[in-house]
Order: structure tokens, then C-alpha cells, then sequence
């Protein structure tokens, strides 16, 4: 007897997002990874040198609401590494680009 499997579809809170990569289009969740924070930066170097600046930059993040632009990547599909803004509330996608601005030049 053959069983049938229901088609995976990734959800995040059950709503199935897609992400459009600039490369390959409009695409399931399921060939993205989230890979963070694309607003932390760097300690810069006047403030390098104190330990609570790197604690910070290491361990600390910020739990927002809203709009907020992280790294992505298309790990099941062209590998780019993008900068998504996307509402964290309700998981609408506004904007999608690449993270790595030599990639954008060689296009
Ligand atoms: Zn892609």
C-alpha cells in the first residue's frame, strides 16, 4: 500500500514565507537559513580595547518588534548571502538584496 505525504511546507508561526533571493527569485523558507542581527556592527577601534564593548558585541542582542534587517542565506539554492528586511510581527518581507557588495558589482 503506498503512502502518501502531505507536501512540506516550512511556516514560521504558520504562515508560509518566501523569500525572493535576487538570484534565483521567489522561493520557499525551507532553502534559507537565518544567520542573525544585520544591524550589529563592529566595536570600532577607539573602543575595541574595552572588554564590555566586546561583551556586548558578542553576546547581546536586541528582541525588536517591527521592521528589522537581518542576514540570510540561500543555503538550498545560490548560496548568496542577502540583507532581508522583514517585518518580525506579521513575517512580510519588504526589501531583499546581497549582502556581499562585490557580488553586486560583478553582475
Ligand atoms: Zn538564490
Amino acid at each position: 500500500m503506498k503512502v502518501e505525504q502531505a507536501p512540506r511546507l516550512a511556516t514560521i508561526e504558520g504562515i508560509a514565507m518566501r523569500i525572493k533571493c535576487p538570484w534565483c527569485g521567489d522561493r520557499p523558507l525551507d532553502e534559507f537559513s537565518y544567520s542573525g542581527d544585520a544591524t550589529v556592527r563592529r566595536p570600532d577601534e577607539a573602543s575595541a580595547a574595552d572588554p564590555a564593548v566586546w561583551q556586548d558585541y558578542v553576546y547581546l542582542r536586541d528582541n525588536p518588534t517591527g521592521r528589522h534587517i537581518e542576514y540570510w542565506q540561500h543555503a538550498g539554492g545560490c548560496r548568496s548571502w542577502l540583507i532581508v528586511e522583514r517585518n518580525i510581527t506579521t513575517h512580510e518581507i519588504h526589501t531583499v538584496s546581497l549582502a556581499n557588495p562585490q557580488q553586486r558589482e560583478s553582475e
